[in-house]
């Protein structure tokens, strides 16, 4: 059996990426599709073959709770908007993926888990690179010690954004590129260093167009201590590109560069090329959580993981603003 999963939020993400990626899925399929621009519809009704009755609002979305072709309701909507939205899916009698940012506050991803709870439904964060191989073997390389204790690491994911988008929009983004591209050298650090930071230091960078950046930080460098003493220094910024991975261990080091992209994600370590294929990594994603659903077996990405990660975005802003470390306790 195909689970049907029906998209929330018809942007950029959702069209270029999770869309075809549910052509290649074997154990999921796109099912319907929730939006609150009806001028999509059309055009996603056709490539999609998607019957009417599985086409929703945000007026009457909460109906899909009588909709036995939809399993599992995916949030792919500004991060502000992702704590309603799944709220709303699980109460509907939904499981649902949300993407990340998992919410823009603590609060928000506590009462995201509790509702899914008390539902009984499964949640996930779309954390796509838990289903990539240079990724995986990032945390196989730190579990195993394969080049010693791991000593440093240093990310970097930035990138150019344009005028007037929502991420620009603090009360829909919660925050800047941290919210957005920081957010993977943070997931990259913790499962590099395969450890929960327990301090961390930032520094807002200087604003070069302050009206562009009137809301969001244009740019952070922050720093996460880990048990034990070693360090991930992190960039991230709307402007400029840096797209890094790099670990430090005590024999030998390995880095990704690109280290984020969907595809053309290149690794090599101290003894040479990685030589690991790309995959699609949204498909695998998407599958591995319906497999989860099938067999009852917890998902590897949980709201839980998304809760730590806001947590500590939480706590680099909070370390920018006050200009001293944080220390963070688990
Ligand atoms: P987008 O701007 O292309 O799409 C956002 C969608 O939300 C649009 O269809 C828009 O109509 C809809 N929407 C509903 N209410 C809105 C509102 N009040 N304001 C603006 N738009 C509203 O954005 P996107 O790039 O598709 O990002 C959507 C989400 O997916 C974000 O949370 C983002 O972080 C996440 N994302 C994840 C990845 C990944 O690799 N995992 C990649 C891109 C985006």
């Amino acid at each position: 059996k195909k689970l049907g999963i029906a998209l929330l939020g018809l942007g950029k993400y959702s069209e270029e990426q999770l869309a075809p990626a549910l052509e290649k899925t074997q154990r999921c399929r796109l099912a319907g599709i929730i939006t609150g621009t009806p001028e999509k519809v059309g055009k996603w009704k056709e490539r999609y073959k998607i019957p009417d009755k599985n086409i929703y609002n945000y007026q009457n979305m909460d109906s899909i709770r009588d909709n036995p072709d939809i399993d599992i309701v995916y949030v792919v909507t500004p991060n502000a908007l992702h704590a309603e939205h799944t709220i709303r899916a699980a109460k509907a009698g939904k499981h649902v993926i949300c993407e990340k940012p998992m919410a823009t506050s603590v609060e928000d991803c506590e009462a995201m888990i509790a509702a899914c709870k008390n539902a009984g439904k499964m949640l996930s964060i779309g954390y796509r690179l838990h289903f990539e191989p240079h990724h995986q073997t990032f945390m196989q390389f730190g579990k195993k010690k394969l080049y010693g204790d791991v000593q440093k690491i240093v990310a970097e994911n930035s990138q150019e954004m344009e005028k007037g988008v929502w991420r620009l929009d603090r009360e829909r983004s919660g925050g800047g590129p941290l919210m957005d591209l920081g957010i993977y050298c943070v997931q990259g650090a913790l499962y590099s260093a395969g450890a929960n930071p327990v301090k961390v230091a930032a520094k807002e960078g200087p604003k070069t167009d302050v009206e562009k950046f009137a809301e969001v930080e244009q740019s952070i460098d922050f720093q996460l201590e880990f048990p034990g003493g070693a360090v991930a220094n992190c960039r991230t910024a709307y402007v400029g590109s840096g797209n890094r991975l790099r670990v430090e261990g005590k024999k030998g080091w390995y880095e990704l560069e690109p280290a984020y992209e969907y595809k053309g994600i290149k690794g090599k370590t101290s003894q040479g090329p990685m030589g690991l294929e790309n995959v699609n990594q949204q498909a695998l994603q998407m599958d591995d959580f319906a497999n989860c659903v099938l067999n009852n077996k917890p998902t590897r990405v949980p709201g839980e993981m998304g809760l730590r990660d806001v947590k500590i975005l939480m706590a680099i802003y909070e370390a920018a603003r006050t200009a001293q470390p944080v220390t963070l306790k688990w």
